[in-house]
């Protein structure tokens, strides 16, 4: 199958850098981009008509849990736990995860990709699927739903325990429960690494800095480098696990992934954000600290907004990140999974931090949502249009009321368009999403199914709870019900 599409603005890769190109043509040839220029002369089978659209390559997410977060939608804004540093991990999230059902995690998980699918985004880091759906049912529904995702199981040999109050430590297990998910993770990684044509990535995911040994994380380092393996972890995301880490190992997070070695190019943290200098950690850098640690490792932070920004908690900087040389990626991390709004928050956040209109502009977050987030898995083939890449595209209108006027499309995008002017989503050279709609599943359906799961799980939330608080009470509603 071969298509061109003509578009009115084109993000075309020179190579070295995105630039913008009007009224040109992409071609597309079975998965790969062929050509990228003002003009074509050679035949296709198809013409898409973009000329009132801006053409770009398909956006990167770097760090996504599809198959629980739908369950943090409607409940976990407004809300956190004072003593955990206004983060629900360790509280709110536990209750939350302990009441799904495991048929609600395939609802989820369906929904979550067809909202990504939605917002221009064709690959994705997704964090958990292989652990709650097993791994042919995780490759099921990513094969049916028609997306792009790296993907393995979970890995850890310690996990959080409350032990009194709001103290929340790491209890460590055997060794051995680490080997075994490592070993897990290879059987994974060479059985599916590739699967779908391409559309399936195996990566490594240990779980936590605080809940991977130093030996684990070191096994996991040597494994992937023998297998070329992507790898992420969770670390700096919230104040209780650097405090922790600090207790543990004298040592930030960011330190203790550079001791294991682990911090490396192969590396995608999510999220990076309470590291030396931040403000909420109160631990001031010794010479270039944290920031300076990760730059000089290759590693790439996967920047997450919404959900943090949600908890009065912030990256500090993203344009500081970018400037001290450290690799920045978006992510979604939870719903809404929507990377268009992930972008504009963190070009907010980012002024906010800095206090300046100059710092997370545009063309730095466009570029974190694409290159950065292709150099973070390790391809060169994605994140951008250019012969030889892979066809993952997505076409936003720039006619509508949300767009117009347009002078800089990339602009527009990162500060005005919305999910719904994704009007075209081609991944691995296959239209999934057209008019605006998903090809590959029920929109409708999948809503419906959603919202019944998600009501069962308010109603399970009192056995849970480790208070055994009701919903309500965990989370208020808004507006108090109608007297009368
Ligand atoms: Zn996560």
């Amino acid at each position: 199958m071969s298509f061109g599409i003509k578009g009115k603005f084109i993000v075309g890769f020179d190579g070295e850098e995105h630039r913008l190109l009007e009224d040109g043509v992409v071609v597309v040839e079975g998965r790969r981009i062929k050509h990228v220029g003002k003009t074509y002369s050679g035949e296709v089978e198809r013409w898409i008509d973009a000329s009132k659209g801006l053409v770009m390559p398909g956006l990167i997410n770097t760090h996504i849990h599809a198959s629980s977060s739908p369950k943090d939608k409607s409940f976990l804004e407004d809300v956190g736990a004072r003593h955990f540093y206004m983060s629900s991990l360790g509280e709110n999230l536990t209750a939350l995860g302990m009441s799904m059902r495991n048929e609600d995690k395939e609802t989820f998980a369906r929904y979550s990709l067809a909202e990504c699918l939605l917002s221009g985004n064709t690959t994705l880091v997704e964090i958990g699927m292989v652990g709650s759906l097993g791994a042919e049912g995780a490759v099921k529904v990513i094969d049916e739903v028609g997306i792009r995702a790296l993907e393995g199981p979970g890995i850890r040999d310690g996990t959080w325990e409350r032990t009194q109050g709001a103290n929340i430590q790491t209890k460590w297990f055997e060794p051995e429960v680490g080997l075994k998910g490592l070993e897990e993770a290879e059987e994974f990684a060479k059985r599916y690494d590739g699967a779908l044509d391409g559309r399936i990535i195996a990566a490594f995911y240990p779980d936590k800095v605080d809940t991977c040994s130093e030996g684990l994380q070191r096994s996991v380092k040597e494994k992937a480098d023998e297998l070329g393996l992507p790898v992420s972890i969770h670390a700096g995301q919230w104040v209780v696990e650097f405090q922790n880490m600090l207790r543990m190992y004298r040592k930030t997070p960011v330190e203790f992934l550079h001791h294991t070695g682990l911090l490396c190019p192969r590396l995608i943290i999510g999220h990076g954000w309470a590291i030396s200098g931040h403000p909420l950690v109160a631990y001031p850098p010794v010479g270039g600290g944290d920031l300076q640690l990760l730059a000089e490792s290759g590693a790439t932070v996967s920047h997450d907004p919404v959900v943090f920004v949600k908890r009065g908690n912030k990256l500090h900087s993203h344009s500081r990140y970018l400037a001290a040389g450290v690799n920045v990626s978006i992510g979604t991390d939870s719903a809404p999974q929507d990377m268009l709004n992930e972008m504009r928050m963190a070009s907010y956040v980012s002024k906010l931090a800095d206090w300046d209109c100059h710092s997370g502009t545009s063309r730095e977050v466009f570029y974190s949502a694409t290159l950065g987030g292709a150099k973070g898995i390790g391809r060169s083939d994605l994140g951008r249009l250019a012969p030889g890449a892979l066809a993952d595209i997505a076409i936003v209108d720039m006619s509508g009321i949300n767009a117009v006027p347009v002078r800089d499309p990339i602009r527009n995008l990162v500060n005005s368009c919305q999910r719904s002017d994704v009007k075209t989503v081609i991944v691995n050279g296959k239209i999934v999403v057209e008019d605006g709609r998903l090809l590959t599943a029920d929109q409708g359906k999948i809503a419906e199914e959603v919202q019944r799961a998600a009501e069962g799980i308010y109603e399970r939330i009192p056995e849970n709870h480790y208070l055994n608080l009701k919903a309500d009470e965990v989370s208020p509603q808004s507006l108090k019900p109608w007297r009368g």
